[in-house]
């Protein structure tokens, strides 16, 4: 339907984009640059982030925290200006959109907050997607993968979903054809973990052991073929997550975390990324609802999730 000549005509697009869990983690030693090469298995969690851009007839980019949100919003810091994820990937886009026009962003944040799960690079991709047929831009996903780069190194994943090996910052992502099913709890805290001091305490804790590590080069094939089977068994005896001492280190109750979800009865556990969430793998997805229950009773929170899914999708596109 085309709007009569003149008249500014809304558009609202809804897109969104998963969280993500990894699966492996390792973790080089700091560059020069300030920076850790890592070697990763990413894996797209059924939890995810929403992002409803509506065009406006006054230029700029606004954001706000939609209120079906399951995160308590009273609980999380996040910023609302330019520094907010989906307000930069709105802003790359409107640089790359000849018809870009004002945007009102409006977020459902149900990835937990500084958790390791990738939530504010699901925003920002999810955002690239709707801005990107807000306006009309036709980019590919290989031009969209480009400026997701630039967002963050977590950003490219999120568009792309499924199962990756990432290396370099982990932005360089290769997908790997590993489609069946793995059973997830998450038990998320109520306190975010800054990924830079997580960096930071690893590095401290490696230069107290003399501890070298060399470069990442790949990862352990064993984790994809796990992947590819399902083997949940198989899977449970490779997960590693060179981070996740240093996240035990900044929040010891971790530990406790993990300790739980293996005495009922998670086959392993491991923290998410940076943490603190942590990522307990089930057999199958009763077991997985089981697990979560049960440690729901704990008072932890807990939620059933599965992956592979698929990366950042439109999910409606209306005119106003
Ligand atoms: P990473 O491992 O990539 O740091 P994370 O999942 O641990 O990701 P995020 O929830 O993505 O952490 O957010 C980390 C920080 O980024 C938050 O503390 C917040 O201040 C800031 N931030 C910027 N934009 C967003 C957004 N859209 N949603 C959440 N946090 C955001």
């Amino acid at each position: 339907m085309k709007a009569p000549a003149g008249r500014f005509t809304a558009r609202t697009v809804r897109a969104k984009a998963p969280g993500k869990v990894n699966v492996s983690l390792d973790v080089g030693p700091l560059r020069p640059d300030g920076y850790h090469s890592v070697a990763s298995v990413y894996l797209a969690v059924s939890l995810y982030e929403e992002v409803t851009a509506t065009s406006t007839e006054a230029p700029g980019i606004t954001v706000a925290l939609s209120p079906d949100s399951t995160l308590d919003l009273d609980d999380v810091d996040i910023p609302l200006d330019q520094n907010n994820l989906a307000y930069k990937a709105a802003a790359i886009m409107a640089d790359v959109s000849e018809h870009a026009t004002g945007v009102h962003l409006e977020i459902t944040k149900r990835v937990p907050v500084a958790g390791g799960m990738g939530g504010g690079s699901a925003d920002a991709a999810a955002t690239l997607l709707a801005c990107d047929a807000l306006w009309n831009s036709g980019l590919s996903r290989e031009e969209l993968a480009h400026l997701a780069a630039e967002l963050g190194a977590d950003v490219p994943f999120s568009l792309l979903g499924g199962t990756a090996v990432g290396l370099g910052l982990g932005d360089e992502l290769s997908p790997a054809l590993a489609k069946a099913q793995t059973d997830w709890v998450l038990v998320t805290a109520d306190y975010g973990l800054p990924t830079p001091e997580v960096y930071r305490t690893l590095d401290r804790l490696r230069a107290a052991e003399g501890i070298d590590v060399a470069e990442p080069t790949g990862v352990d094939p064993q984790i994809l073929t796990a992947l590819r089977s399902g083997d949940a068994e198989a899977l449970s005896r490779v997960l590693v997550n060179d981070l996740q001492r240093a996240s035990i280190e900044l929040a010891p109750s971790l530990r406790d975390t993990l300790g739980i979800g293996e005495a009922h009865g998670a086959i392993a556990g491991i923290v998410s990324g940076s943490g603190p969430t942590v990522a307990l793998l089930a057999d199958d997805p009763v077991a997985a609802e089981g697990l979560a229950e049960n440690l729901r009773r704990y008072g932890l929170t807990a939620l059933a999730v599965h992956g592979p899914v698929p990366g950042a999708r439109i999910m409606s596109d209306i005119l106003l």
